[in-house]
């Protein structure tokens, strides 16, 4: 069982046991493009029945820097079509501009988020030693429909990740 300890534990049905024989290679980063309200997000991604399909993450990660863990980490969570299997799925309560209607501002992450997530990382890579070449953008993944998922400041999207891999290389040297 792998659980985060500064993780609230919140389990959501919507996985599969296990990895299916599969390597753990990659964490997937991803932003919910949606209400900005942390229970709202867990509640859709605990849904075994929503409009759409069921969708889950392993951990969701609020404005204010809150960690929720929804899915054990040696288990398959659903949040990136094709890359289920080799990885674990982090979720941001963060919005691209424009995604709600026209004229929406949109959600920036914030510094605590952006603290809380490197540092939830930092765990990751040492609990499944993982480097730092394993934390991907949802938007690089082959398969996704979900194009703004991720995606670099520096190509439109929200994401600072020149900063983020500056924190994540930080944690990296501390952890190991
Ligand atoms: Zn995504």
């Amino acid at each position: 069982m792998k659980r985060y300890p500064l993780a609230t534990w919140t389990p959501s049905p919507n996985f599969n046991r296990g990895r299916g024989g599969v390597a753990l290679t990659h964490i997937v980063i991803h932003h919910t493009d949606g209400q900005p309200r942390l229970d709202r997000a867990v509640e859709h991604l605990c849904n075994p029945k929503p409009s759409g399909s069921p969708v889950s993450a392993h951990f969701i990660i609020g404005q204010a820097g809150e960690v929720v863990q929804l899915v054990d980490v040696d288990n398959t969570a659903w949040h990136c079509s094709g890359w289920n299997k080799r990885s674990v799925g982090i979720e941001h309560v963060a919005r691209t501009p424009g995604e709600l209607s026209h004229g929406d501002p949109g959600l920036p992450l914030t510094a605590a988020q952006l603290e809380a997530s490197a540092r939830l990382i930092g765990w990751l890579m040492q609990t499944l030693e993982l480097g730092l070449d394993a934390v991907v953008p949802h938007c690089s993944s082959p398969v996704t429909t979900h194009k703004d998922c991720g995606r670099a400041d520096s190509d439109g999207g929200i994401w600072p990740w020149a900063k983020y891999l500056e924190m994540l290389r930080a944690e990296f040297s501390r952890a190991g």
